[in-house]
Formats: C-alpha cells, structure tokens, sequence
C-alpha cells in the first residue's frame, strides 16, 4: 500500500514509518520539520518538507502521490500551549487537518488513520475508559483533536473516506534500535523527565501531587509503548483494507501505573537513585486515566507487547545516547 505519512518526523509518527517502511508498504513522510527531526525519518522513505497549513501544498502532495491511505499524526500536541495559544492549535490541529482531509477526500484517499487522544474524554466519570464514554475535552489541544475526529465523520459520511481515529493513552518508550526516540523541547512528560534526572540532566522530579485518591496519593496514567501504539496503526489500516467499517478505538495497556510507581521502575531500570520533590497539583490532571482496550483486541485484534519495564528500558536507552 502507498501511504502518506504526516508528521512522519515527529515521535510516534517516526515510529510508525520506520515500521511500515519494513514491510512492503511505499511510504511518503510530509512533516514541516517544526517540532519533528529529520534525522529520525527512516532510509528509504521519501520525505516532502510540506506544511499541512499550505492547502495548495498539502493536495500536490496527495495528488502526486495518491496514496491509498494517510495517517495523520502531524500536529501540536502541548496541553498547555493550547491553553495559552489556542490560536496555534486551531490553525495547525484544525485548519491544518481541514486541509489533508478535503485534499486526500478529494483525491480519493480511500482509507486514513487519525492520531486522535483520550484527553477528548476530559475528567472521565468511570475508569477503565470505553469509547462509549461521554467526550467532554478541558482544553483546546483536546478541543481540536475531538473536531477533527467530527470532521472525519463527516467527509465520510459525504464522500465514503474511511477513517480510523485512535485515542493513545500515555505514548512513550523508544524503538529497540536506539535509533529514535522522543525528543521534545521542552520536555512536558514524565518519563523523559524521570530518566533525565536519572542521567543528572535534571537535578529532580517534581511529582505534581500526592493527595489524589489513588493507592500511593499520585496520578496513575497508562503508559504504551510507541511500537505497540505504531502495530496499531498497521492493523486500523488493515482493519479499512478487508473493507470493515470506520470506527474510534482506545489504544491502551489496560492498566496504569502513578507517578511513584514509575519513578520506582525508572530507579530499578536504570540503577540510579532519582530524586523527587512533592509539587502543587498540575492544573487539568484527572486522578487516572486508564484504557479499556477491549476493542482495540477484538476489532484490530492488536495486542500490546511492551510492559512498564520495557518502556522505561527503552527509553533509557535512547535517553543515554539520543540522537537528535
Ligand atoms: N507528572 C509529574 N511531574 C512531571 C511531569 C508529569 O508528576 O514533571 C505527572 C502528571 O501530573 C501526570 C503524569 O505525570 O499525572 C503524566 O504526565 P504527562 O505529562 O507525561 O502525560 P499526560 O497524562 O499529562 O498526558
């Protein structure tokens, strides 16, 4: 299959075309390299430095190309940026997407998988999450993935683009090569910033509370690994390819892990004594978010390999020796 990759420079997108460029898959990388690194987009790949804010740029592309699929993970994704410059968000997340969207429906894209995330259920009312929870985004990057996931809807509705939108939990960990890895400036999530106190990057971790109702006090989130999150990508594409209708799936592990238990992990992982200091709550931070993933093993019947420790050893290995 010909896909067209966007945002394939960034972190979960460099995964997944990494992946897809092992199989037999021809795989076309359209990032703009504002938060992405070109350094990570793999040999072989062929890469257009496009803008998917260019609308005229964005459909050359698709109709040079004409890729079978798009899979969209070009966007920005900084909860608090949002908050402070919805303007970026809407434009980039929004109108950016608006543009791939109607280009590639346009063009006859016949399948596209969406980058979408379970912030779009805000401060869920039940743990684990199903996609039958009410969406109620408390913040514009949440706002603006929840639209897209509409516009979506939508198109196909009007015009037969069959589309997979996917809602990660916590990506992170790194390829097992040592290749890629995450690489954000600044850094907003906690493993990287558990690790760079772990490699004295960082003098300490700041735990952003320990009076949430949780077992230890600090919020439990479910972390998965950008490889596993990337496999999914493969089977949405497969599950639109055998013809099977559009759909919105969780992508989770199913089981969580608080902010103590992986600065734990991260000391055993990597040897090291890390750090820490009880802040205030972060603003927004619901208690615990965890998937259920019920669907995601029976529709895309995908199921998560990497465990908590191979997350952190993962991403400690790219943490020593990052290449971008
Ligand atoms: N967190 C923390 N200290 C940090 C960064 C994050 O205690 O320096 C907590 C944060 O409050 C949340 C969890 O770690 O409960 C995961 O945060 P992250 O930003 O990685 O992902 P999010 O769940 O916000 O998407």
């Amino acid at each position: 299959m010909r896909i067209l990759v966007t945002g394939g420079a960034g972190y979960i997108g460099s995964h997944f075309a990494r992946m897809v460029s092992k199989s037999n898959d021809e795989v076309i990388v359209a990032d703009n390299l504002s938060r992405g690194h070109q350094e990570s987009i793999p040999d072989g790949v062929q890469f257009k430095n496009v803008d998917i804010r260019d609308a005229e740029k964005i459909s050359e592309v698709i109709r040079k190309y004409s890729p079978e699929a798009v899979v969209h993970f070009a966007a920005f994704a900084y909860v608090e940026e949002s908050v402070e410059h919805p303007e970026l968000y809407y434009q980039n997340n929004v109108v950016g997407s608006y543009n791939l969207i109607r280009a590639a429906s346009e063009n006859k894209v016949k399948y596209f998988v969406f980058s979408s995330t379970c912030s779009v259920y805000g401060n869920p009312g039940k743990v684990p999450i199903s996609e039958e929870a009410q969406t109620n985004p408390i913040n514009p990057y949440a706002n603006t993935k929840l639209i897209i996931e509409m516009m979506l809807k939508d198109f196909q509705s009007a015009y037969g683009m069959k589309y997979v939108s996917l809602r990660y939990f916590n990506a992170a960990g790194a390829d097992d090569s040592g290749e890629i890895g995450e690489s954000h400036n600044p850094e907003p999530h906690l493993i990287p910033i558990v690790l760079e106190a772990a490699n004295g990057k960082r003098e300490k971790v700041s735990v952003f509370g320990n009076d949430y109702n949780t077992p230890d006090g600090t919020c439990i989130r479910d972390y998965i690994h950008v490889n596993d999150l990337s496999n999914a990508h493969v089977k949405a594409l497969e599950h639109l390819s055998s013809g099977n209708e559009s759909t919105i799936i969780n992508l989770g592990t199913g089981s969580g892990n608080s902010v103590m238990e992986i600065i734990k992990t991260a000391e055993k992982v990597t040897g090291k004594n890390i750090l820490f200091g009880i802040a205030k709550r972060r603003k927004g931070d619901p208690a615990i978010l965890v998937a259920d993933n019920t669907k995601a093993l029976k529709i895309l019947n995908w199921k998560p390999k990497y465990t908590i420790d191979d997350i952190i050893r993962t991403a400690w290995r790219w943490h020593q020796n990052p290449k971008y």
